[in-house]
């Protein structure tokens, strides 16, 4: 029995940005008046993570250092604080990065997602109380946007955490705690893609592959997949992309080679790169009359430039937070989709390492070979044997 107690385990901490992660011993304090302490069986990496790392300058508002990164995870309620009714000890969940407290004005309306209970404070790495609960070395290490799933227990507020099936196996249902949810509900939820219409995916990472896989799902009939790392191709036809272009190859902007293929523009265009030239160059390559841009990558102060008239013609510029799901009520129902076998999620893992491998992980993802590698952190064994 942990409840109510110190938990001493490992993370891998971020001491200063442009650093490796050192896996260190830490303590995690015990869940304060609604909040979960999770045990964490495995983890994501994301872009995101990486980025906040090596890339914390350029674009990004400043975190407080150290950090535990991580906000792709899932696990197992380890003990609940005060408060907390909707979870128990034992439940698989997914920790969740945008909350859904179902009682704000957000929560209630149909138009969004952004939930923002907790914002102010999980944005810099702390809960409610304005603290985090990991430290080491007797000093405080903040949690990445309210979650810190590179640790093998954390803690988030009760409305930051979804319940999931008790068979879903948490070494990959972690990926819809951020990636494939962002780029499946993009399609889906943000651009509204239409049966028989034509596509532009840029960027096809994870976010982009489960961008490809909500078009397909929506019915699009040409997908174009766009990506400077041709290796990337092969996976994104398995998704459902339809054609393939490499900026690379071309001496034009991407912009017009893409306006080109469709006879004027395609009718949706989804970033999934986080460069605010490829972010214009997407825009560009939509129909003038109706083409709609999402913004799915991310980058949170750089400026983005474009052509009033190509909006006054018609064009709609979006942007999407967590592919616009209503996460507690959502990730679930996408747990189920996948258990359905309606969702792919096992193609996206191409990688899995353990927690003190965490930074070959990065290393998979820069350099371009992998999809999503999966960190494993605590074994759960289920009744069944079944992780
Ligand atoms: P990734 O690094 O796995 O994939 C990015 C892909 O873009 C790579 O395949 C790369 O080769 C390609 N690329 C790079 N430059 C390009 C260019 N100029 N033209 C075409 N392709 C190019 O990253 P990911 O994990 O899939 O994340 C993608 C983006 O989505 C990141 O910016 C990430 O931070 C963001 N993201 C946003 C949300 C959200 O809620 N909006 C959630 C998760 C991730
Ligand atoms: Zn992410
Ligand atoms: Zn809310």
């Amino acid at each position: 029995m942990t409840k109510g107690q110190v938990i001493k385990c490992k993370a891998a901490v971020a001491w200063e940005p442009g650093k490796p992660l050192c896996i260190e011993d830490v303590e995690v304090a015990p869940p304060k008046d609604h909040e979960v302490r999770i045990k964490i069986s495995a983890s994501g990496v994301c872009h995101t993570d990486w980025a906040y790392l090596y890339e914390a300058s350029r674009g990004m508002y400043p975190r407080p250092f150290p950090l535990v990164l991580g906000h792709e995870g899932a696990g197992v309620v380890e003990s609940v604080g005060e408060g907390v009714t909707k979870f128990s000890p034992g439940d698989k969940v997914i920790p969740l990065f945008l909350p859904q407290c179902g009682e704000c004005e957000r929560c209630l309306s149909p138009k969004t997602n952004l939930c923002k209970k907790n914002w102010q404070n999980t944005q810099m790495g702390v809960l409610a109380d304005g603290t985090s609960r990991i430290s080491c070395k007797g000093q405080q290490v903040y949690q990445f946007i309210g979650v810190g799933s590179f640790c093998q227990y954390t803690v988030v507020a009760d409305t930051s955490v979804t319940k999931i099936r008790e068979d879903a196996p948490l070494d990959t249902v972690c990926l819809l705690g951020c990636g494939v949810s962002t780029g499946y509900g993009a399609a889906l939820n943000t651009a509204k893609v239409e049966p028989g219409s034509t596509c532009a995916v840029i960027g096809l990472g994870a976010v982009g592959l489960a961008t490809v896989m909500g078009c397909k799902v929506a019915g699009a009939t040409r997908i174009i997949g766009v990506d400077i790392n041709p290796d990337k191709f092969e996976k994104a036809k398995e998704f459902g992309a339809t054609e393939f272009v490499n900026p690379k190859e071309h001496s034009r902007p991407i912009q017009e080679v893409l306006v080109d293929m469709t006879d004027g523009g395609v009718d949706y265009a989804l970033e999934c790169v986080g460069n605010v030239t490829v972010m214009r160059a997407a825009l560009e390559a939509t129909k003038d009359a109706w083409g709609v841009c999402v913004i799915v990558g991310w980058t949170e102060t750089e400026e983005m430039s474009l052509v009033v008239e190509d909006l006054l013609l018609g064009r709609t510029l979006k942007g999407t937070y967590f592919g616009g799901w209503k996460s507690v009520e959502s990730v679930p129902k996408l747990v189920d989709d996948y258990m359905n076998k309606k969702l792919k999620l096992d193609e996206f893992v191409t990688h899995t390492v353990n927690l003190d491998q965490i930074n070959e992980a990065f290393d998979l993802l820069t350099s371009g070979k992998s999809i999503r590698t999966v960190v494993k952190l605590m074994e759960i064994l289920q009744p069944s044997g079944q992780r």
